[in-house]
């Protein structure tokens, strides 16, 4: 995937557009919706910090140290919705590889003046 936990990324369609933040968890979707088989990559969605708030009611369920009431959290956004900001740069940058010696893969960033490796 060339987004990873970590990355900073700036949304490029939907309502948030322009907005910023950094990936906290990569969701890799299934097949059918279920828990098996192979990650579907159509189906890759970020959780990204402050961004894509829904509020959520949260009902007291039976553990006392629940959080209940009206609770902000970050809702998943599709992959193809955001776009990698290179750190190098700071521009939102589309990703290329790069294979060093010794085969190591590496993300590099497709800015013209950029062209750094990320990892
Ligand atoms: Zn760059």
């Amino acid at each position: 995937m060339h987004i990873r936990t970590g990355d900073t990324v700036v949304v490029i369609r939907g309502e948030q557009v322009g907005e910023r933040g950094e990936v906290q968890r990569v969701l890799l979707g299934r097949f059918g919706g279920r828990m098996r088989g192979k990650p579907n990559p159509n189906n890759v969605r970020v959780i990204v910090a402050g961004v894509n708030l829904i509020t959520k009611h949260q009902r007291r369920t039976g553990n006392v140290r629940t959080q209940t009431g009206r609770i902000e959290r970050e809702a998943p956004i599709h992959i193809s919705n955001v776009m990698l900001i290179c750190p190098h740069c700071g521009k939102p940058t589309r990703v290329g590889h790069q294979i060093l010696e010794g085969g190591v893969k590496v993300r590099q960033c497709k800015n013209e003046e950029c062209r750094q490796t990320m990892d």
